[in-house]
């Protein structure tokens, strides 16, 4: 273990490692120790001309989109075997890629293997319906592939994300380019040949590495891509919105978030506390979930604030491939400096900081950063607004309920979020009135793979997961056959 990521590594497309066509490399870090974990081929935008090519002709020529929906299927738990088989070595892989716990790792790689079984169950059970038109004749629908499908994915769950997009969009018969973030893209690289000896016919799966800017819009903008799923940032999202507008592209977005944590009074506050800590720096608070924001009510702030620091004094931080770490270092040193900027912002606009991460310990490689608190932070202030996507956590306090809706609304985003009540009626008052995807009441969990997932407003468009992921790589064809 371990020995398979200092080297060099190749895209994947039509069945075997692609080297492309410039001769570059980039240097993939690992950020536990700040140096090169391994180096990985820097495709251009000839390169991905000809994977897209590779792409549209395995669609074309229907050698997986005209197999039988229980073939696919079959082929897909063979997938999800095969990924359960690795799975230590893809959760090593993983953690010393992005620099989180291997234990988070190892669950993520397994539950990449459900999301396959639960689109190969998926595929040849959807089907499309007859309709009784007026005019004489059969009228029904068809569910049919969308094409070639351009996933995107991020950092922060490389492989988990990856699945995520992956296992719908094969399922429905799809070919299928992923261009993995550059930090992080080796484990998805390893699905090739996996889903090579699960039988999914070359040129069907490809992966493509180099940057965003050249590589991701290069796909973006290819004419013969049908549909892109991107995960990333608001901005990103945005710019690549307005590239797929050129050839009317199906594009759907998952984006940033900063979603609310919402604590009535009547609570256990210090389980609360705990499970704050939980949703708010797992990852490092690398999550577009996480719960960086509390709104607790004013008769318990004092108490609950308390709890939350020495909850996140408690957390043990350090070397990610150690089973007992529950957080590990963030994955860049820009990206520290990123967060660390804003704290420094935090402090400025007034915020008073009651856990610094300058008090903790850290390991002195790597790009460790402790958790940080803030409290009575001005309602305009950046850190209260902007997603920090670092161990950073807000509480501001509210009197009402129509007040914590406020403060939990005012907000770019809507991603998820939590409320904690024992009051039912309240509870789902407040899940029902926040404007977020998903809510979820008196827990912190909001991602199931059975269950739809995506964000309101700037958070995203459409929805993953569930059935309603299915949606985004099918197009719905209607045929009318005339009796008379
Ligand atoms: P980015 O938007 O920077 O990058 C995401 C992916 O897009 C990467 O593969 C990147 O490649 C690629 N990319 C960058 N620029 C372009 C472009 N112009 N055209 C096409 N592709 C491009 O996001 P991060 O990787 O920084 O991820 C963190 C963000 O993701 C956070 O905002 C977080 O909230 C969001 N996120 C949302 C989730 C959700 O489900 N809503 C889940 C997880 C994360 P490269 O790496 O080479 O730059």
């Amino acid at each position: 273990m371990g020995m398979q990521a200092e080297r060099r590594w190749s895209a994947w497309v039509n069945g075997s490692e692609y080297a492309g066509t410039g001769g570059r490399l980039f240097d993939v870090e690992e950020p536990a120790v700040g140096r090169t974990l391994a180096q990985v081929v820097k495709l251009n935008e000839e390169d991905v001309g000809y994977a897209v090519g590779v792409a549209s002709g395995a669609f074309e020529d229907g050698r997986w989109a005209n197999v039988s929906a229980t073939a696919r299927g079959k082929a897909l738990l063979k997938l999800a075997q095969r990924i359960r088989d690795s799975a230590r070595n893809l959760a090593e892989l993983e953690t010393r890629q992005v620099g989180k716990p291997i234990s988070d790792a190892y669950d993520e790689v397994m539950t990449a293997a459900d999301c396959f079984e639960f689109y190969a169950g998926a595929a040849n059970k959807v089907h499309g319906h007859t309709i009784p038109v007026s005019a004489p004749g059969l009228d029904y629908t068809l569910r049919v592939p969308v094409g070639v499908v351009a996933l995107i994915v991020p950092w922060n769950f490389p492989f988990l994300i990856t699945a995520w997009k992956v296992a719908p969009a094969l399922a429905m018969g799809n070919s299928v380019i992923v261009k993995p973030a550059s930090l992080t893209p080796i484990t998805a690289l390893i699905l090739g040949p996996l889903a090579q000896a699960a039988g999914v016919p070359d040129g069907v799966f490809n992966v493509i590495t180099g940057p965003g800017r050249e590589v991701g819009e290069a796909l973006v903008k290819d004419p013969r891509v049908d549909k892109i799923a991107f995960t990333g940032e608001t901005s990103t999202g945005s710019r690549i919105l307005q590239l797929a507008a050129a050839d009317i592209k199906r594009v759907s977005l998952e984006l940033g978030g900063k979603s609310p944590t919402i604590v009535f009074a009547d609570v256990d506050v210090d389980r609360v506390a705990q499970l704050t800590v939980q949703s708010a720096y797992a990852n490092g608070g690398q999550d577009c979930c996480a719960r960086s924001r509390v709104l607790v009510h004013e008769s318990i702030a004092e108490e609950y604030q308390e709890s939350l620091v020495e909850h996140a004094r408690r957390l043990k931080i350090g070397d990610p491939l150690d089973p007992d770490v529950q957080m590990g270092p963030l994955v860049s040193a820009a990206h520290r400096q990123r967060i660390q900027a804003f704290i420094r912002d935090g402090v400025a606009e007034g915020a008073q900081l009651v856990l610094d991460p300058q008090t903790i310990d850290l390991p002195e490689a790597g790009h460790y950063l402790g958790p940080a608190v803030f409290v009575k932070p001005p309602d305009d202030a950046r850190i209260v607004r902007e997603e920090i996507f670092g161990p950073v956590t807000t509480v501001q306090t509210f009197r009402t309920e129509d007040e914590a809706i406020r403060l939990a609304n005012a907000t770019d985003y809507g991603l998820s979020g939590s409320v904690f009540s024992r009051d039912l009626g309240q509870a789902l008052r407040v899940a029902h009135r926040v404007r977020s995807g998903t809510m979820s009441v008196n827990s912190i969990k909001s991602v199931h793979l059975e269950s739809p997932f995506g964000g309101f407003k700037k958070s995203g468009l459409g929805r993953e997961l569930g059935v309603e992921a299915l949606d985004l790589y099918t197009e719905v064809k209607n045929v009318f056959v005339g009796l008379d």
